[in-house]
């Protein structure tokens, strides 16, 4: 794995001896001993990690900590603190300080690696979201939940029923939200959780007697699709730092010996519930985000961007089964007219009722798209001439029979509109290219509109 790390400690043996070991497991490595020269090194050359030595009596390395996490350009470097006094109340205040691991001297270089892996794993999926975010954003998409407030659902998972409900009781206090017992047999044989927890804590304390099936069940999590978003926090026994390393290569997201203090397992656990709510939070964003770069708000319909690649593949799917489709371009008439006399929103009332009645009467399989003001595209796959040429007008008529609600005190209004239809492969006339029929399609609604409007007009191969 590829990655760029940054050593910061004063005393030259270690860090010489951390950059062998980064080096030799093919990291990139800077190492520095001040908090000035690490400033200078991240400004210039952006670690992924820092592996820093929290016990340095020349500096305060906890407020470098508190300072990197804060400042947004470095928030979202991982920081293993290393050098740490292995008592529950100095690895407490370095996790407090912002630091995602402790591991006390001496290190054992498998969970180190183990840790970093699993660490540089969760922060390019951190970074890859907070990417398209501010794509989504940078492309005009509100964040329509900024308020967004998820109570997080969290899962206590044990082999054997041993003091779990005093554990329980903890993790509940801790993080203020329910905890449920599962048991791993049953969640092992179902293949979906209800509802799926954000933050599954896993006794691994019986990992010698149940070592295959523990691994079996963090390696399941982690690929099942009901699961495999949720992060796992696995208490390993004591003095066990393979076992450890062997969950996080397996997926886990954070590993605690069985001694740990109750404190340092909440603080632990809650940072990963916060992780999975960001990461829930970022990829909705970009749902939405996604969702409202193809669809027209006024309408919900489809937007001229899904319309082209959709077109595409309709056009591939047709030509390589050698059936048709068609393309309707309609457009309405006299439209300036009504938002002249009765107010554009008058108008936007029609536009939306239209949309309705095409979405209505239309096959799923068909697309509805609004593609420009008053104009609307319908694409319908498996499409003969006369079927499109009968559904073109059928939609007219049921536009123009029954009038429009134009809103409180308003006439309701009689609304026409003309349609121009095209065919795949019309009178020996093969438009291989979605851009050829929509051109066609167009020729056509224009001479529907020269021929009076309210009308349909075929593409004119079909006329001829
Ligand atoms: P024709 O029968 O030849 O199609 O005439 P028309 O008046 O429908 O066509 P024209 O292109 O002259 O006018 C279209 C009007 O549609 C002009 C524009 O202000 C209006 N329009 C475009 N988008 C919207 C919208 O979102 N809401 C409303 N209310 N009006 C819109
Ligand atoms: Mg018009
Ligand atoms: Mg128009």
């Amino acid at each position: 794995m590829s990655g760029r790390i940054l050593i910061i400690d004063t005393v030259a043996t270690n860090r010489i001896v951390l950059k062998v070991k980064m080096l030799s497991a093919q990291f990139s490595v800077d190492a520095c001993s001040s908090r000035i020269e690490a400033e200078a090194i991240i400004a210039t050359n952006r670690p992924d990690l820092i592996l820093i030595n929290l016990s340095d009596p020349v500096e305060d390395r906890h407020s470098f900590c508190q300072a990197l996490r804060q400042d947004p350009q470095t928030a979202s470097i991982a920081i293993i603190a290393v050098g740490v006094a292995d008592t529950s109340r100095a690895r407490f205040a370095a996790l407090d300080a912002g630091a995602d691991d402790v591991l006390p001297r001496p290190m054992n270089d498998t969970l180190l690696l183990a840790r970093i892996r699993s660490l540089l794993r969760v922060r390019s999926a951190t970074e890859e979201l907070m990417l398209r975010d501010s794509t989504s954003r940078a492309l005009g998409f509100e964040d329509a939940r900024a308020s967004f407030e998820n109570a997080a659902n969290v899962a206590l998972l044990a082999p054997i029923e041993t003091d779990h409900p005093a554990f329980r009781a903890v993790l509940q206090t801790g993080l203020g939200v329910p905890v449920r017992i599962l048991d791993s047999n049953a969640v092992l044989r179902s293949n979906h959780v209800q509802p799926t927890p954000d933050l599954f804590v896993i006794d691994g304390t019986h990992v010698d007697t149940h070592q295959a099936k523990l691994f079996g069940l963090v390696s399941d999590l982690r690929s099942r699709s009901d699961t495999r978003l949720s992060t796992l926090l696995i208490i390993v026994p004591d003095g066990a730092p393979d076992i450890a390393a062997m969950f996080l290569d397996l997926g886990a997201d954070d590993v605690v010996a069985a001694s740990t203090s109750d404190g340092e397992i909440t603080l632990r656990a809650k940072a990963l519930v916060r992780r999975k709510l960001l990461h829930d939070r970022l990829r909705d964003t970009v749902r939405n985000g996604l969702h409202a770069a193809v669809t027209d708000p006024l309408t919900g319909l489809y937007n001229r961007r899904y319309v082209d690649p959709h077109l595409a593949r309709m056009a591939e799917q047709a030509n390589s089964a050698g059936r048709e489709f068609a393309v309707m371009m309609m457009d309405i008439d006299h439209f300036k007219a009504i938002n002249d006399t009765y107010g554009h929103s008058a108008g936007d009332r029609v536009l939306v009722q239209l949309a309705e009645r095409l979405r209505e009467n239309l096959r799923a399989i068909d697309l509805v798209a609004r593609v420009g003001g008053e104009e609307f595209l319908v694409a319908m796959p498996r499409t003969t001439t006369a079927q499109a040429h009968a559904t073109a007008n059928r939609l007219r008529r049921l536009v123009n029979c029954r009038p429009f609600d134009l809103g409180d005190d308003m006439p309701r209004l009689r609304v026409t509109v003309s349609v121009g239809v095209a065919v795949s492969h019309q009178d020996g006339v093969t438009s291989r290219l979605p851009d050829q029929i929509c051109n066609r399609a167009d020729a056509a609604l224009y001479a529907a509109k020269s021929a009076g409007r309210d009308q349909v007009a075929m593409s004119r191969s079909a006329a001829a």
